[in-house]
């Protein structure tokens, strides 16, 4: 072919999403699998969430509100900001692609830490420009070292709280430690997908330092706690003159009009959020406890999900899973080769994942 590809366009390696149910059962023509392997609701999606989708269904030939005003304003009033602080995404991994595309230019470095959500190098990879992975510590950002690897060429630093794949959480000295020791020209991308499952007193959030030099993006999504994954709503919350640039390159349209609803909905669905937190926390309790009857060394975590050592390929492991009928993620794209991550699901699957993972271990011996 003639056509001409930059390079880092070329190489660039397709995110690895979790493996749909739909495809597993068509391809190993198969019925009654259990996915734990994005971080989905256990409960599903929130019921005032789906009585607001089916009201509105009504109005799908209308062009979205392009300004989310109604989300927008709820979400104001909720978090104590100014609306024009707040920028609604296709997904938080919009926003992630936004704030890369809008500060960062080709040759120019983003900084993470390894292993880390995937998608922050992609975005990066995508404009021409470095992703410096800084390796963690004990399965925690190692903030130090970060503040280290910053060079007059970073524009942005991203910090998954609770990180994904480990779970793990930032403290409120290290990152203020961290923060004080960085130039005051590159931004401080929080990605609090998670929040709602960590240990508020364990944490911050980068709501609590909107005002303070460098700038802070905080971001959220409705993916997870509010189990509304299918329709791609997230946010950011930035200072104005942050967000007025993500405006710019904003897609008029970007977040579809069901979702809009939806989100505003789960919002107030309180009970909703209460309940999968519990299930959650339930959930944990019952799988470290049956894991460690297992002998298999877990991490503790402060999300929906956590890094199991399975001692053998993780590939393996996930394989074996997946012809059973239950699958988790294999955590060799993210560096970690004999490790699973699996999200937490309702009771019955928990019980499911233990026995088959007992199994296959056994099987694998
Ligand atoms: C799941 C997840 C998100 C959410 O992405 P959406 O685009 O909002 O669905 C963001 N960041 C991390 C680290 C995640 O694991």
């Amino acid at each position: 072919m003639g056509i001409r590809v930059p390079d880092y366009i070329s190489t660039l390696k397709p995110y690895p999403p979790g493996k749909p149910l739909e495809e597993l059962e068509r391809e190993y023509g198969i019925t009654n699998s259990i996915k734990l392997a994005s971080n989905e609701n256990p409960l599903g999606t929130s019921p005032l969430a789906l009585e607001a989708i089916k009201r509105n269904l009504k109005n799908l030939r209308r062009y979205p509100d392009g300004s989310g005003y109604y989300l927008k304003r709820r979400l104001s009033q909720l978090l104590g900001v100014d609306e024009p602080s707040i920028v609604l995404g296709n997904g938080s991994n919009e926003i992630i692609d936004l704030v890369i595309r809008t500060f960062v230019q080709p040759e120019e470095e983003v900084l993470m830490s390894e292993p880390t959500f995937l998608v922050y190098p992609l975005m990066t990879q995508a404009v021409g420009a470095r992703a410096v992975k800084v390796p963690q510590k004990y399965f925690a950002h190692d903030l130090e070292a970060m503040a280290k690897a910053v060079t007059p060429n970073t524009r942005v630093v991203f910090l998954d709280n609770p990180n994904n794949p480990s779970g793990t959480v930032i403290s409120r000295k290290e990152f203020e430690v961290f923060r004080n020791r960085l130039p005051g020209d590159l931004i401080i991308v929080l990605d609090e997908a998670y929040m709602e499952f960590a240990n508020p007193e364990r944490t911050i959030t980068g709501l609590e330092y909107l005002s303070d030099s460098p700038p802070v993006i905080s971001l959220r999504t409705f993916s997870k706690a509010h189990g509304l994954a299918g329709l791609r709503v997230g946010y950011g919350i930035m200072p104005p003159e942050v967000a007025d640039y993500l405006n710019r390159l904003r897609q008029p349209f970007n977040v579809n009009s069901l979702g809009q609803v939806a989100a505003l909905a789960a919002l107030d669905d309180e009970e909703f959020i209460l309940e999968t937190q519990k299930v959650v926390r339930e959930g944990l309790a019952f799988l470290y406890a049956e894991l460690e009857k297992l002998q298999l060394r877990t991490h503790p975590t402060q999300a929906n999900f956590f890094l199991i050592d399975v001692g053998h390929d993780g590939r393996k492991v996930y394989e074996a899973m997946l012809r059973r009928g239950v699958i988790v993620r294999a955590m060799n794209s993210y560096g970690l080769d004999n490790y699973i991550r699996i999200s937490v699901g309702r009771p019955e699957e928990n019980q499911r994942f233990v026995d088959t993972l007992a199994e296959v271990m056994a099987e694998l011996e």
